[in-house]
């Protein structure tokens, strides 16, 4: 089918909710004692419960609640006192128990929101709810031909926790999703609810779409995305499906309620099953478990150990330390940045020039290196130490670099650095005074030029000075000492 004019898309909207998975970071398996660690060997984390054995009874782990509680609070939910799980029922040979443990009309929390920004604009998103359910197993299909093909059931994930949080339909574009599950995922690991690893699974995304014409106030009929599990996927599978649905329209179809999944190297979606095959799940209340009473008490210890968010430590970082805005941006997309670079102000007492470290030499050289903030041979007390010798001019720019390069090789303080490589700046004017003399005795012609008027010259016969100490003079005391001998 064609793709329509862009005048023809214009005349549509597009309508996006997300529903989000992410895996709770505890050590142990929601319902069971099972360790939730990665890459162990097929088959060896489990036991009757999360085997889906007859007879095994689940037990509620409380760290799993207490993850799904901070995630509900990060996210402005109100946090039901009585919430309930539910069995959803369906087959699947990587399911043992043949239901999945979720919740259904009681969900722990429900009405939060979060703020983002795409494409300049600023907007709210609803979130309509966030509940916790149990991972299945997964299943790994193996073999080209058909006479030596093979799937295998590993079921180390099966009662791995989950949450899933549930938005309102109120994303219009693809960069809007996109925004959305970028600040979803820097919530969750700024209060640390979940390690939020694409690559590993722990946070997958499915999308649901439809398009209508603007202005008109019913929705479309929506096709969900499933199983998105890197950002770039979920923007392409949007466009493709945005595309594809206002294309049908326009051809006189109809777009069916279907669940598709997006195929990365066609850039396509496809349909996997519509809605008169969709699973009827019948869910029904979870006969094992009490129903999940969180109480105020309870609610209030959780709530008095969430650390500051990102949006309130962005405000802070531009009042507290006079950050722009852009800065105290980049400063908080993780929690582990926003982290450094405080430790990193404090020490050095000047949290504006700390920040452009952090965000020039450090980041830079850590990219290079192919390294996280949290690896970084620099400590953050370390860089604050560094930026506070320039402040107090014991290092200049130039100088404070190389050492920086240095401590960042060695792993070293600065300190360190400074006494092998004896890279102190020199402020002593005596010491200084001999070095002038020889820069005002070598350039006769620009001291002439200087004493004729053109000031400019200063820069030359500085520079002169600085490069006869190897960068190690201190360019304030230099310039003074340099006009004070020309008059
Ligand atoms: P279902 O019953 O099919 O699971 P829900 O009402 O639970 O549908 O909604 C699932 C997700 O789909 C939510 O994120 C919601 O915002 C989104 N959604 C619902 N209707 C539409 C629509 N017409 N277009 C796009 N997204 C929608
Ligand atoms: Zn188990
Ligand atoms: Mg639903």
């Amino acid at each position: 089918m064609a793709a329509p004019s862009p005048e023809v898309m214009a005349r549509y909207e597009a309508v996006i909710g997300l529903e989000i998975h992410a895996q709770l970071a505890t050590a142990t398996k929601i319902f069971c004692g099972c360790p939730t660690g990665f890459g162990a060997p097929p088959n060896t984390n489990v036991c009757p419960v999360c085997l889906g054995m007859p007879g095994a009874l689940p037990v509620l782990n409380r760290e799993a609640v207490e993850l799904a509680i901070k995630a509900g609070l990060a996210l402005n939910c109100a946090i039901r006192p009585r919430s309930r799980f539910a069995r959803k029922n369906y087959f699947y040979p990587d399911l043992p128990k043949g239901y999945q443990i979720s919740q259904y009309d009681e969900p722990l929390a429900e009405h939060g929101y979060v703020d983002i920004t795409a494409d300049g604009h600023a907007m709210r998103i609803g979130i309509t709810r966030v509940h916790m359910e149990d991972d299945a197993g997964k299943s790994i299909h193996d073999g080209f031909k058909d006479s030596d093909r093979y799937s295998y059931v590993d079921l180390n994930r099966s009662g791995t926790p989950l949450i899933e949080i549930v938005s309102e339909p109120d994303m219009r574009s693809s960069s809007e999703a996109y925004a959305y599950l970028a600040a979803v995922k820097q919530v969750l690991e700024f209060v640390e609810v979940s390690t939020c690893d694409m690559e590993k699974g722990h946070l997958r995304c499915d999308a649901n779409v439809s398009v209508r014409v603007k202005g008109a106030d019913k929705l479309g009929t929506k096709a969900e995305v499933k199983n998105l599990n890197s950002f770039r996927f979920l923007k392409e599978a949007l466009d493709y499906e945005i595309v594809r649905q206002i294309a049908l329209i326009e051809n006189g179809g109809r777009v069916v309620q279907e669940t598709r999944l997006y195929n990365p190297d066609t850039g396509e979606t496809a349909g996997m099953r519509s809605k008169e095959e969709a699973h009827d799940y019948r869910y029904f209340p979870e006969p094992d478990l009490v129903p999940l009473r969180v109480s105020e008490s309870w609610l209030a210890r959780v709530r008095s150990g969430m650390p500051e968010l990102p949006a309130r430590k962005r405000a802070r970082f531009i009042s507290d330390y006079g950050l722009r805005e852009y800065d105290a941006d980049v400063l908080t997309q993780t929690r582990a940045a926003s982290e450094y670079f405080e430790t990193a102000a404090r020490v050095s007492g000047d949290p504006k020039t700390a920040a452009n470290w952090v965000m020039g030499d450090l980041m830079g050289m850590l990219k290079a290196a192919g390294k996280e903030i949290s690896e970084s041979p620099v400590s953050a007390a370390n860089l604050g130490d560094l930026v506070k010798r320039m402040a107090t001019g014991e290092l200049s720019g130039k100088l404070a670099k190389d050492v920086f390069a240095k401590m960042f090789a060695k792993g070293e303080p600065a300190s360190a650095v400074i006494e092998r490589e004896g890279l102190k700046q020199i402020s002593d004017t005596g010491a200084l005074e001999k070095i002038i003399a020889e820069v005002i005795a070598g350039n006769p012609k620009q001291v002439e030029q200087y004493q004729g008027g053109k000031t400019t010259v200063i820069n030359f016969l500085v520079g002169q000075a600085m490069k006869a100490t190897r960068g190690q003079a201190n360019v304030a005391v230099v310039t003074d000492l340099l006009k004070q001998k020309l008059g």
